[in-house]
């Protein structure tokens, strides 16, 4: 991302303004990105701040999205040198490692709790997900202190820690040093169903979050409730399982939702969307807003809640 090679690599002279810009919007979710290149800059003595579109004048400005469906930044950026960057602008684009590798700048976003990843990649194809295109085989990538500054709390964004001997050390070492860790885009249950071991270590974590779970498809059922079960025999006692629930067919993740609540554990559904054209459907999303509204899910089936909605005949029918 933003700097690819030493052939393109920007080099700053001391003490430039630096503006960064979190097209996402840097309310929600701090970007990693834009808080490692703002630790990078500062180490090196350049002034970094948000874009401030009318007052700002820049000698660089980092441009970073995310998500692909994120509209772009209009407003005019005062600055010759603009660099965009995140997998919002596409796939190929990195970090230096030096900069990869530093400990961001967590003033940034003023939060509480470090952000990183302990290992890249997954050792799955799901057709519906972009980590495999993005990010390709399973690797280790830092450790847990090179990214924890004085934090006692961490979230991880690795798409599958478990299937790593490298970030079971990770977990280990995290249960040690006393931190609390929420793995953010779930665990894979599959690997907790098939080895006590896992279930027993992560019995030992302190979770910062409820424990996240996927159950994407039917047959993730029953990896889900063998490992529920191993961890709950071990005593992990978040104060819930938080399971996403990816929404393409409905009468399938009906099945799954109501899998899940017979197992008292709390389904999140995610509306599929497609990178391809960008596009999410919205009985997909109709459905997800019933399961993510809980007093509606515990109190409404989806068969009453479905012939209740206003604009049935937009959706086409469900
Ligand atoms: S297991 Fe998760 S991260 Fe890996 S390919 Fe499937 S959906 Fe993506």
């Amino acid at each position: 991302m933003y700097i690819t090679s030493k052939k393109n690599s920007w080099r700053v002279k001391m003490g430039k303004n630096i503006g960064l810009i979190d097209v996402d919007s840097h309310s929600n979710f701090p970007n990693l990105a834009l808080m490692k290149l703002s630790a990078w800059h500062k180490a090196k003595g350049d002034n970094v701040e948000f874009v401030q579109p009318l007052f700002g004048n820049y000698d660089l400005v980092y441009q970073s999205k995310v998500f692909t469906f994120t509209p772009d930044y209009k407003s005019e950026i005062n600055t010759m040198n603009l660099i965009q960057g995140g997998s919002g602008y596409g796939m190929n684009n990195f970090l230096i490692p030096e900069i990869e590798h530093i400990c961001p700048d967590y003033s940034l976003y003023n939060v509480s709790e470090a952000y990183g990843f302990l290992t890249r990649g997954c050792i799955r194809r799901c057709e519906w997900c972009i980590v495999p295109k993005k990010e390709g085989q399973l690797r280790q990538h830092a450790d847990i202190t090179e990214f924890l500054g004085d934090k006692k709390a961490a979230v991880l964004m690795d798409n599958n820690v478990l299937a790593s001997e490298w970030g079971l050390k990770q977990i280990e070492k995290i249960i040690n040093l006393g931190i609390k860790i929420d793995f953010n885009q779930g665990l894979d249950a599959r690997l907790i169903a098939n080895n006590p071991d896992i279930a027993e270590l992560l019995s030992k974590v302190k979770w910062y979050k409820p424990l996240r779970m996927a159950c994407d498809t039917l047959e993730q059922m029953q990896s889900i409730a063998k490992a529920t079960e191993l961890l709950r025999h071990f005593g992990t006692t978040p104060s819930n399982y938080f399971i996403y629930v990816l929404v393409k067919d409905i009468s399938d993740a009906l099945e799954r939702v109501e899998f899940l609540r017979k197992l008292k554990l709390d389904p999140f559904a995610q509306p599929y969307r497609n990178f391809e054209n960008n596009t999410v459907d919205k009985k997909a999303v109709c459905f997800s807003r019933w399961v993510n509204h809980k007093a509606i899910f515990n109190s409404v089936l989806w068969e009453n809640y479905k012939d209740n909605i206003k604009s049935k005949s937009e959706l086409g029918g469900i």
